[in-house]
């Protein structure tokens, strides 16, 4: 068995709150979200982190900020805007190791971020 937190969701192991969902790419609601609309968007396949991406992967990153585009529409922030996040190991607070966009909505941000 993987040992992939956000495989486990893709296979239906984990339950999660799922808002979007093509042949490549899950999303759903963060578990502990950090903004009104915090959705996590991720490839159904394993890629660690932004390190571990090939050139062949550049189809599917794109995939992932199409699926941003959508549910941010769908959500109702496209018009205010929106944040989209990807963090990179431990100095950036990855803690699971398969690739996510952070879509963070529904408030303000800052500029630059903490
Ligand atoms: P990272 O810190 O790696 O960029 O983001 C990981 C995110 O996954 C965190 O915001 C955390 O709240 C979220 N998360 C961790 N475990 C689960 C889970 O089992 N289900 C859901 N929906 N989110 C999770």
């Amino acid at each position: 068995m993987s040992d992939d937190l956000f495989l486990k969701i893709v296979s239906r192991e984990i339950p999660a709150d799922i808002v979007y969902e093509n042949d490549d790419v899950l999303a759903f609601r963060d578990l502990n979200p950090q903004a009104p609309l915090h959705v996590l968007i991720i490839p159904k396949t394993r890629i660690p982190t932004i390190n571990d991406m090939q050139p062949h992967d550049a189809e599917l990153f794109g995939k992932l900020f199409l699926a941003a585009r959508e549910i941010a529409a769908e959500q109702g922030v496209a018009e205010d805007g929106y944040r989209v996040v990807m963090n990179c190991n431990s100095a950036a607070g990855q803690t699971v190791f398969h690739v996510h966009l952070h879509l963070l909505g529904g408030r303000g941000f800052s500029w630059p971020p903490g």
